[in-house]
């Protein structure tokens, strides 16, 4: 029910049970005033009768007492009723009733008068609505000894009756008075439920009513309601500020956390998880359902993780980690997949929640950032310098060993001194070859062929180049060079890089096949690629080495390339296709010969 309604309702029942309250109480009084004033003034009329008639007489009459109906001088059939009653209440002359009446005695009056009082009473007929008032008064005898009753009566309307007549008015003015009372209580109702109205709309965020300033005359709102409104809005406005406040603060952190690149974990002390960043869902393979409220080591199926998180949480402090995953072990769970990877952990006790309990550190944040990169470049440079040292210790011990001997005991024959010392100027010649193709690497790591330093240029002027670099090593093994590179075929590429290539390739070749062979050169394009290709009939690669060839100082048989060979040759080939965004790639089958091919987007 609303407050209009119930105020209402309530409001209309008390005034109504406090009308009738009222009506009742003004009737009574009323009543009883009008009983007392017509009992008064028939006492009076009774004593004035009573003396008129006589006293003598009448004492005579009752004390003769010659029975019922012997003649009484009183005019029968008047207003007003006579009664004349001996001693033991029986009734001698009754001035309306001539039939024999019954025993009076048990009539209040009559008992009375017996006693020497003056009596009254009255009595209603409830089938005529009428009122019957009895004064009745003691007959003494001579003696003073109460000899009978002198009763006098006289019929008045009752209450009800006369006051009948004047109903209709009343219960107009009453009508009147009541709709008045109810058009009171209902624009006070109104008001009630209206300011309440307010209220309620502005604790539902005050958006449904106009303001309102307490200052300004608000017709049928109660001033404590205006100021209660007043405080409830500007307790809504500081809510909404702190709501917004917080929502925003709340965004910036998601944001931060769903653009970190770590995996962050964020549990409570019983390492159930809170909070979950996209990152580690992607990590764990955890999609995108509600991980909130499932244990660390359910989703992440880690007990290393779950070990770290505890011993946060039991230290009460930051610990590092680095962790080892090993990717497919778990193909079927969460868990990770593929190649294996290595994390650095921080697992830290925090204060995650905001709860009364007072604990302090009530979570643990764990966050996993994806070092496998790092571990590995690390690695490539230790398996570098392990390798560079390795190929360096074979020529250093040759010269060192050489010179010694040249040295501490020369030999006597000229033709061993020169063998010795062109052992030595191969050995110098190797680590030359090295360090070149080492300081090329580096230039292409470093800068490689930035966009910068391509240009568009015809490739033919390039083969040429190469060619007549390796033009003296070929022709002392009588191999003839073949090249087909159309002179329109032009590309934006570096010029210097790409002659490099071309050496290493060609080197290769000839290096690798027989005496009085061809090496062939071309450049053609094919679909969307420009293919840069050198083939040669000699030795071939055996297929089990085909994967690894293009890797730093892979060689196939180290005895066998000794002769200046450094197994970078291939490995600079794919850095200059990689730095043109192309691609180096190889086919071979075994005493058949080789093609490599640099294919350029
Ligand atoms: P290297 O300086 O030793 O030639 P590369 O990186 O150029 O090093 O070559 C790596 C290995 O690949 C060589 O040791 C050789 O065994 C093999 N190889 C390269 N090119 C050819 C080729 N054209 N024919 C046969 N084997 C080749």
């Amino acid at each position: 029910m609303t407050v209009f309604k119930k105020s209402l309702l309530t409001l209309s029942l008390a005034a109504l049970g406090l009308s009738a309250v009222l009506v009742a109480a003004v009737l009574t009084f009323m009543n009883s005033l009008y009983y007392e004033t017509n009992a008064e003034s028939l006492g009076n009329t009774a004593q004035t009768v009573f003396s008129l008639l006589g006293k003598e007489r009448i004492t005579e009459y009752v004390a003769a007492n010659s029975g019922p109906g012997s003649p009484f001088p009183f005019a029968r059939n008047g207003a007003y009723r006579l009664t004349l009653i001996d001693r033991a209440g029986d009734v001698l002359w009754d001035s309306h009733i001539e039939r024999p009446l019954v025993n009076h005695l048990d009539r209040e009056e009559v008992r009375a008068a017996l006693e020497g009082r003056e009596g009254s009473a009255r009595r209603d007929s409830l089938s005529t609505g009428m009122r019957q008032i009895y004064a009745a008064l003691p007959v003494q005898d001579g003696e003073g000894r109460v000899a009978g009753v002198f009763r006098l009566s006289v019929t008045v309307p009752g209450f009800r009756r006369r006051i009948a007549p004047a109903a209709l008015p009343f219960l107009f003015l009453a009508g009147l008075l009541g709709l008045a009372a109810f058009a009171a209580i209902f624009v006070f109702s109104r008001s009630l439920a209206a300011s309440l109205g307010r209220l309620v709309d502005i604790a539902a965020g005050g958006k449904t009513r106009p303001a309102l300033d307490p200052a300004e005359s608000a017709p049928g709102v109660a001033l404590e309601f205006l100021t209660l409104e007043k405080a409830l809005r500007d307790m809504s406005a500081e809510l909404n500020l702190r709501l917004e406040q917080a929502r925003s603060e709340g965004q910036r952190l998601r944001a931060i956390l769903n653009g970190m690149s770590e995996a962050v974990f964020a549990m409570d002390a019983k390492l159930i998880l809170h909070l979950v960043n996209p990152a580690a869902r992607r990590l764990f393979n955890l999609g995108d359902g509600d991980v909130a409220g499932r244990s660390l080591l359910e989703a992440t199926h880690s007990t290393e993780l779950e070990q770290a998180a505890r011993a946060a949480l039991a230290e009460g402090r930051s610990l590092e980690k680095e962790l080892r995953f090993h990717g497919g072990t778990d193909p079927l769970g969460p868990g990770l997949s593929g190649p294996e990877q290595y994390f650095q952990l921080f697992a830290t006790a925090a204060d995650i929640m905001t709860d009364n309990t007072g604990m302090t550190n009530n979570g643990v944040i764990l966050v996993m950032a994806d070092i496998t990169r790092l571990v590995r470049l690390e690695q490539i440079r230790k398996d570098f310098v392990a390798n560079v040292s390795h190929e360096l210790r074979t020529p250093i011990q040759l010269i060192k060993g050489f010179s010694e001997t040249l040295l501490e005991s020369p030999p006597e024959d000229t033709a061993q001194i020169n063998h010795f010392i062109r052992i030595i100027y191969q050995s110098a010649r190797t680590m030359e070859n090295l360090t070149n193709d080492l300081l090329i690497l580096a230039s292409l790591e470093n800068s490689g062929a930035s966009p910068h330093d391509m240009e568009e240029q015809s490739l033919a002027p390039l083969f040429a180049e190469a060619v007549s670099s390796v033009e003296t090593g070929a022709r002392q093994k009588h191999i003839e060079i073949i090249v087909n590179c159309p002179p329109d075929i032009r590309a934006k590429v570096h010029g210097s890089f790409i002659i490099q290539a071309l050496i290493n390739l060609l080197d290769n070749g000839i290096k690798y096949s027989a005496e009085n062979s061809r090496v062939w050169a071309a450049a053609y394009h094919e679909e969307t690629a420009l293919v840069l290709e050198v083939r040669d009939e000699g030795s071939g690669i055996p297929a089990q080495h085909l994967e690894r060839i293009f890797e730093r100082f892979y060689r196939i048989d180290r005895s066998r390339t000794r002769n200046g060979g450094t197994g970078l040759g291939l490995s600079i080939v794919r850095h200059i296709a990689l730095s043109h965004n192309g691609t180096a790639e190889v086919e071979s089958r075994v005493g058949e010969g080789s093609v490599f091919r640099i294919r350029i987007p």
